[in-house]
């Protein structure tokens, strides 16, 4: 399938082909068509597949379709994207800065290990579109409503059995609770493996899921 075939929108379309890509990988062949339709995922997949790509594509397009309304506050984040890792969450940023390069959709992560100041200035001063964020971090700032999580459209949880080995569950719990009700967003989960405990989680996080495994 080739990225042209799918329904993205032109500014999309644009920063693929200037990225370099022209044929979707498995999993983006696999989910685009029903995200981009605004269905649920659980998505078993490896790094290494075109995960990052397969959620961003569908998050940015959606954001293109449905311009923000009026009375959103600026801090009020459209697409959060939970990752395990200061390391993958700015991975998954620096794509996400890429997709959004032909258009005005800016990009935030708050991750863990790094200048909490200046993720507090950024906050303050530019609008929260798509925001990359390890658990606990963003947790500190969701909960001291520097970030407001109440108006997500779409979230994503990426490596999904790294955030339970590494204990951030109860974090991500406490995340989830501050976004829309599943019905009114649209939720999408990564994980490379699904033991029973991912499996029950995603279930109770996702609303009439499409299953997809690469
Ligand atoms: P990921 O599995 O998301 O970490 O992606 C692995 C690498 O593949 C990243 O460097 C992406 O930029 C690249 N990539 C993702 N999708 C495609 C594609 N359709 N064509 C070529 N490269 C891609």
């Amino acid at each position: 399938v080739r990225f042209h075939d799918l329904n993205l929108p032109d500014r999309v379309l644009k920063s693929v082909s200037e990225m370099g890509f022209e044929y979707c990988s498995e999993i983006q062949a696999a989910t685009l068509p029903a995200t981009l339709e605004g269905y649920d995922l659980i998505g078993q997949a490896q790094t290494g597949t075109g995960k990052t790509a397969a959620f961003l594509l569908a998050m940015v397009s959606d954001f293109l379709d449905y311009p923000v309304e009026e009375e959103r506050a600026r801090n009020m984040a459209r697409g959060l994207i939970i990752a395990p890792t200061r390391e993958l969450a700015l991975q998954i940023a620096d794509e996400a800065e890429k997709i959004t390069q032909n258009c005005s959709l800016n990009v935030i992560s708050l991750v863990g290990g790094m200048s909490y100041e200046k993720q507090k200035r950024a906050l303050e001063t530019e609008r929260v579109d798509i925001l990359v964020a390890t658990p606990g971090r963003l947790l500190d700032f969701a909960r001291s409503k520097k970030a407001m999580l109440n108006k997500v459209e779409v979230l994503v949880l990426d490596e999904a059995d790294r955030m339970l080995s590494m204990g951030f569950i109860p974090d991500v719990k406490s995340i989830i609770r501050m976004t829309p009700h599943k019905e009114r967003r649209q939720t999408m989960l990564f994980s490379a493996t699904f033991p029973k405990d991912i499996q029950n989680l995603a279930r109770q996080w996702t609303y009439f899921p499409k299953e997809v495994s690469v």
